[in-house]
């Protein structure tokens, strides 16, 4: 047994002062939570009642008796009446810099009608004033009543001085007006490019104004770049938004110029959501080059790693299909831009592999999926086994088949639940009864052994955890048709939700030791709600609300 001599009582004192000289306050903690509902994640320790943080860090899970020890006078304790916490949402899937621009674009995704759909866009032509672009707006023609995709004949004799170009809700394809294809040089004798592709009307040939995939890069390359102010200002809007939204951290699929952004606030010490940045395929020479490995950065941001696309999308009618489109039996759908010349994507992955690099590939349809499983099975030949976590982004419509080979390759399905009751309305309408079986086939591919990953891919679906996680439990369709779930087979138990936008976010990331879950010494990212989801009926999940978020053990959100 060890005797308590003077000295070493002497010591353990000093080394209790030097400990509270560690913390801002003085205090042996910062921030306590109590009499909460605590889920932990660690499946040692599922339940918990009070949490503590210093500097940043989680410094004890427990009882409330245990905390209330931790903390004299002075420290902030906040007493949360039996609401539930989490840890901070992870959404691994996001436009996050884009996010903050659409937060203050024209907001087109619940227009009612063509003349509703005009009548925004007219609004804000007003409130812009002339030469300025109207952009983003996630637009829905599934809303419109009757169902009918926008042409640029409603709009144009109310923007004569102002391009616009705004993208439906899942960004694969846009509305251009009149203005905006003239300044591009787009006209019906435009020749259309790989992976894209130009409307036009079926009876006279003109221009319909809608550009999908690589077409619309037509556009694009037209429009001024924001400055940097702008972008700082949008960056911060999103990460306010993820805030309300318990968001502590996101994966952000962009361009390489969002780094910059974030950078900038990570050193003025305003980025309070963790941004993991994942960089376009074709920039993977220069990512090998630098022999960096993925994850690269701070615990505030890092890039991950590289993004890449094989098809569109299921609402563009280009996710690639082995089968034809049911209510359009002309077209498959169409392989991305990225797919060509034939075989880039293949020396793309074998390139980024050898260099150790994380992939997020994009793949909606069947036969998208199963080629780019093709394509990381061969790698994984060719390179010889390693800790890969490789990612397929939404893994949306997949072969039975293939569902097990996502287990067998040991892959991430980085999937978006909201689409389930966005996109449950009308997908058989354009894929059949048979299809639909596997069609966001989340609990079969958690069964096979795939690690799902939730997001929202915001902006094409709202940044709201909580509406994942009911997407996911309960898969009612928004149109209310399906209240026992559509699909129901495929709805998950409420905490693999959970774990889906925490524990799995965190793994996918290379970052379970840092954060995920609450566990003494990791990050002290943390959201409460206020209500428990693991016992309301799943229904009522969607009315759940963010109490408060905590992010380095700093409270950015709501009150105590
Ligand atoms: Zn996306």
């Amino acid at each position: 047994m060890m005797k308590i001599t003077p000295v070493l009582t002497l010591i353990l004192a000093l080394g209790l002062v030097a400990s509270c000289k560690t913390s801002a306050e003085g205090n042996m903690v910062d921030l306590v939570l109590v009499n909460g509902k605590v889920w932990t994640g660690d499946p040692g320790r599922p339940w918990a009642e009070a949490v503590a943080v210093r500097d940043g860090k989680i410094v004890m899970v427990g009882t409330a008796a245990e905390a209330r020890r931790l903390s004299p006078s002075g420290t902030k304790l906040v007493d949360l009446g039996g609401s539930l916490v989490l840890p901070g949402f992870i959404d691994s899937h996001t436009h996050f810099l884009a996010g903050g621009f659409s937060l203050k674009s024209i907001q087109l995704r619940d227009a009612k009608d063509r003349q509703d759909f005009a009548g925004r866009i007219a609004a804000k032509a007003r409130e812009l004033g002339p030469g300025r672009w109207i952009l983003n707006g996630e637009w829905d023609h599934q809303q419109l009543n009757p169902v009918e995709m926008p042409r640029k004949d409603w709009i144009d004799a109310v923007t004569p001085d102002n391009p616009v170009c705004v993208s439906r809700l899942d960004g694969h394809m846009v509305l251009a007006n009149s203005l905006a294809l003239r300044l591009a040089g787009v006209t019906k004798d435009t020749p259309v490019p790989p992976g894209g592709e130009i409307d036009r009307d079926a009876a006279t040939g003109e221009l319909t104004g809608i550009l999908k995939d690589t077409a619309a890069d037509l556009v694009f390359a037209g429009i001024p770049e924001p400055s940097f102010a702008e972008k700082l200002e949008a960056a911060e809007a999103s990460i306010r938004h993820a805030a309300e939204n318990g968001v502590t951290s996101v994966d952000e699929m962009a361009d390489a110029a969002s780094f910059e952004v974030f950078e900038e606030l990570a050193r003025l010490g305003r980025l309070t959501t963790r941004v993991h940045v994942y960089i376009p395929i074709t920039e993977v020479g220069a990512l090998a080059r630098l022999k960096l490995k993925s994850p690269f950065g701070s615990p505030y941001l890092q890039i991950a790693g590289l993004k890449g696309f094989m098809d569109g999308s299921l609402g563009s009618a280009t996710a690639y299909f082995f089968e034809p489109y049911t209510d359009d039996p002309k077209t498959f759908g169409l392989l991305h831009g990225q797919m060509f010349p034939e075989g880039v994507m293949e020396r793309r992955i074998l390139e980024a592999d050898r260099a150790g690099l994380q992939l997020a590939i994009h793949a909606i349809g069947d036969r998208a999926n199963s080629m780019l499983l093709d394509m990381y099975e061969k790698a994984v030949a060719a390179n010889g086994p390693r800790d890969r976590r490789w990612r397929v982004e939404h893994a949306q419509h997949l072969r039975p088949a293939d569902i097990i080979r996502f287990g067998k390759l040991g892959l991430v399905a980085a999937v978006q639940p909201y689409h389930v009751i966005d996109d449950g309305r009308w997908a058989e309408k354009k894929i059949g009864p048979e299809r639909v079986k596997t069609t966001y086939a989340f609990e079969s591919l958690r069964r096979a052994g795939a690690v799902l990953a939730f997001s929202s891919d915001w902006t094409v679906a709202p940044l709201s955890p909580i509406l994942g996680i009911y997407a996911a439990v309960t898969r009612r369709t928004l149109d209310g048709k399906n209240p026992g779930g559509w699909v129901p087979e495929e709805k998950v138990p409420v905490e693999e939700a959970v774990r889906a936008y925490t524990v799995n976010g965190a793994w996918v990331q290379f970052a379970e030791a840092a954060k995920g879950s609450i566990e003494r010494g990791k990050l002290a990212d943390l959201v409460v709600l206020d209500r428990d989801i693991f016992t309301i009926p799943p229904e009522e999940i969607v009315r759940a609300k963010v109490r408060m978020t905590i992010f380095d053990g700093r409270i950015i959100y709501g009150k105590d």
